[in-house]
């Protein structure tokens, strides 16, 4: 697995869909979503070097996030990448069980930074399915576990649906946040859609 490739498509994926990621937040949050990412994506690309070994491209890339994406999001996303990256130190190959080991670290670090847990209509209502699915089928290799994560996030995207949001923005809005699907969690998915489309 190219860590670098990774990143490289969550930001192809973040660009072609930023429109709606920005819709999704006018709905319930301040617009910016989509462009906060893209932004900050962007600039995680620029900053990623040839050769980096895994752990590197993946803390590069969160500090990057950290420091070019707006809003709530960047700091969550960023410091997941950092964690993530810093949790496989200096392994070479991003192999399942790596892949494994950074998700997980990535997972724990949105939630101790956000302090959100599942069910609060954020990120963390498609990243927690995700990462468990994908341990529950990384023996099989990391295409397959990807693609059970990807179906896990998606699944628990469209769960944030029906709730109230108890973090973030949205949360301003009270009972008026139901109805509509969180943009973090989105966002998300295409984290997980970018591993599916570059595992091998
Ligand atoms: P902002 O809300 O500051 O404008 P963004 O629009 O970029 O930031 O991102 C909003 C998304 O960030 C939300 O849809 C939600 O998924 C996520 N988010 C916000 N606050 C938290 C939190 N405390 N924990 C986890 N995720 C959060
Ligand atoms: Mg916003």
């Amino acid at each position: 697995m190219d860590a670098r490739r990774w990143i490289e498509r969550f930001s192809e994926l973040v660009t072609a869909d930023a429109e709606r990621l920005t819709r999704l937040d006018s709905a319930i949050g301040d617009g910016d979503h989509g462009t906060n990412l893209d932004r900050g994506l962007r600039a995680a690309v620029t900053a990623l070097d040839a050769d980096l070994p895994p752990g590197k491209v993946l803390m590069t890339a969160g500090r990057s996030l950290v420091s070019k994406t707006g809003g709530a999001s960047g700091p969550l996303y960023g410091t997941a990448l950092r964690r993530a990256g810093k949790a496989i130190g200096d392994a070479s190959e991003l192999g399942a069980t790596e892949l494994g080991t950074a998700l997980r670290a990535a997972l724990e670090a949105v939630k101790e930074l956000g302090k959100a847990e599942e069910g609060d209509k954020t990120m963390v209502d498609a990243l927690t399915p995700a990462v468990a699915a994908y341990e529950a089928a990384s023996g099989e290799g990391v295409p397959a576990a990807a693609r059970a994560a990807l179906d896990a996030a998606e699944k628990g995207a469209e769960a944030t649906v029906p709730l109230q949001a108890r973090k973030g923005r949205a949360s301003y809005l009270g009972p008026r946040s139901v109805g509509h699907l969180d943009p973090g969690a989105a966002s998300t998915v295409l984290l997980f859609r970018a591993l599916a489309d570059v595992a091998d």
